[in-house]
């Protein structure tokens, strides 16, 4: 069973209640979860509370707190097997991706923010009456952190680590279908020597479940969310309630221009991962595809020839590219937009999987208009829509014509087209020639539905601490 982690120790559930986690693959439930509720939720709120008031956490040096973050780093990677078998298990993701990528950056993201927090500089400001003022970072307090289900151990460590790292103390709630690795997570941390109470988790679902009950507690001191944007305005609002502040890493509907000088091998290996990685069912995916029009022809089909190279299989299988998606509900979802096409489009490859698997092809659209739902709505699958497009100008329009503003990605070889489409693009992030290519010091965050601030460096301690102001007399 997956219980909580609460002060330390593996918890059930007061109602003693649970759910189940279903395995995509195979459609049966591998293991059950603790449902938390109120009362749950509370005690761990307690826990995260005494151990930020009371507690040694806050108070340790950055030295001594970032050993026990790296510590848990290696534990991470000593654990890789089981954490990677566990969101595997939960959401379909291969195994191989789990292992290549997103155990190697959960102990990255302890690392780099123990790190980070060690070696940052604060400000000192000269005053013309000789007054000595300079900027203090302090720790928040009580962090709540909820999750969702695509990236679950990469994604969580991505808040927890700043959190920790700055001196708060944390209640995770992660996703209902990926409940697994964070429970893991917790009793590594215990093992690296984090003091009880600093890393909660308590499992259950969204709405009138633990994921409110945390939301609305008014013993926290920030709330970090990352979802969808529809649960994101709910987040919002239960932030805006207890005047907490919030942090909202959204959805994204990303925008990929291939101009007709750009290095086709490139373009088309870079936009396959950028769409068909994870399944698609990536917040950043580069869903739209924009093709300057004198390449269309020969770039689709050297796109869909790359499409279909990919292995369709079981996630434990080291061949396997794309797995299931992660739950019935999200195929049934993702299958709806197929049964909603608008005229004129055209399926080059791809399509549902008729073999009552829950697995969705790497797809391949043209012909879409830009305003069905195909064009305009996150699917977070992997299906991706091409357009031609004959002007930057036109390139940049179509690009900017939704509502996120996550990520974009540009192709050329032409240097000053570069840097003038990526100032033009409105997203968080812009790859040009590549994707997905992070520094974990750079801004990470979305424009418009995409999200409220940024994560990362110095944009994670702004929100992970209270900046303090000090000014002594001469
Ligand atoms: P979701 O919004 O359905 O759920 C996310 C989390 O919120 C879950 O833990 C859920 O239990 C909880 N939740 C739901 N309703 C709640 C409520 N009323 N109160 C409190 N908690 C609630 O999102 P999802 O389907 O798990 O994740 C996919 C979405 O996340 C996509 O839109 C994707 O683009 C987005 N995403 C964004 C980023 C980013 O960095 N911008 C990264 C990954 C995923």
């Amino acid at each position: 069973m997956i219980t909580n982690w609460i002060d330390g120790a593996a918890a059930t559930a007061d109602s003693g209640e649970t759910f189940e986690t279903i395995d995509p693959w195979t459609q049966v439930a591998h293991d059950t979860v603790a449902l938390s509720g109120r009362s749950d939720v509370e005690r761990a709120v307690d826990a995260a509370r005494r151990a930020f008031d009371d507690g040694p956490w806050p108070r340790m040096g950055f030295a001594e707190r970032g050993a026990i973050l790296h510590r848990l780093a290696d534990l991470i990677e000593a654990n890789a097997d089981e954490l990677a078998a566990a969101d595997s298990k939960d959401m379909g993701k291969p195994i191989s991706a789990m292992l290549a990528k997103d155990v190697p950056r959960a102990a990255q993201n302890f690392r780099f923010f123990a790190d980070h927090a060690r070696m940052a500089a604060s400000e000192v400001y000269p005053t013309d009456t000789g007054h000595h003022a300079y900027a203090r970072f302090e720790s928040a307090g009580v962090v709540a952190a909820i999750a969702p289900w695509n990236f679950p151990l990469m994604l969580e460590t991505w808040k927890i680590a700043p959190a920790l790292a700055w001196g708060n103390t944390v209640v995770l709630k992660p996703a209902e279908d990926t409940p697994c690795s964070a429970t893991i997570m917790a009793r590594l941390a215990t093992k690296a020597g984090m003091p009880d109470g600093v890393l909660n988790v308590v499992h259950g679902h969204g709405p009138d479940s633990a994921g409110e009950f945390l939301t609305s507690s008014t013993r926290i001191d920030r709330l970090t969310f990352t979802g969808e944007s529809t649960t994101g305005r709910i987040i919002a609002a239960a932030g805006a309630e207890n005047l907490v502040p919030v942090s909202l890493e959204l959805g994204g509907k990303g925008a990929n221009i291939v101009f007709a000088d750009a290095d086709l091998d490139e373009a088309v290996k870079w936009s396959n991962t950028a769409i068909f990685t994870n399944a698609g069912q990536v917040c950043l995916a580069g869903s739209r595809l924009f093709v300057q029009r004198e390449i269309f022809d020969e770039f689709v089909e050297r796109f869909v020839a790359s499409a279909e190279a990919l292995t369709v299989g079981a996630p434990d299988d080291a061949s396997t590219n794309i797995g299931p998606l992660a739950s019935k509900e999200h195929f049934t979802k993702v299958a709806g937009f197929f049964a909603d096409l608008p005229d004129g489009a055209t399926v080059h490859c791809g399509g549902v999987a008729d073999d009552g698997s829950w697995v969705v092809k790497p797809t391949v659209i043209t012909g879409a208009d830009p305003d069905s739902r195909i064009c305009r709505e996150e699917v977070f699958g992997p299906v991706v829509t091409i357009q031609p497009f004959d002007t930057e100008e036109e390139a940049i329009a179509l690009a900017n014509g939704t509502q996120y503003g996550l990520n974009a990605m540009l192709f050329t070889e032409n240097l000053r087209r570069a840097h003038r489409v990526s100032a033009a693009l409105r997203a968080g992030t812009v790859w040009v020639n590549c994707f997905f290519v992070r520094d974990l010091r750079a801004p990470f965050g979305g424009v418009g539905w995409s999200g409220v601030g940024r994560e990362g460096g110095n944009f994670s301690r702004e929100f992970f601490t209270e900046p303090k102001a000090v000014v002594m007399h001469p």
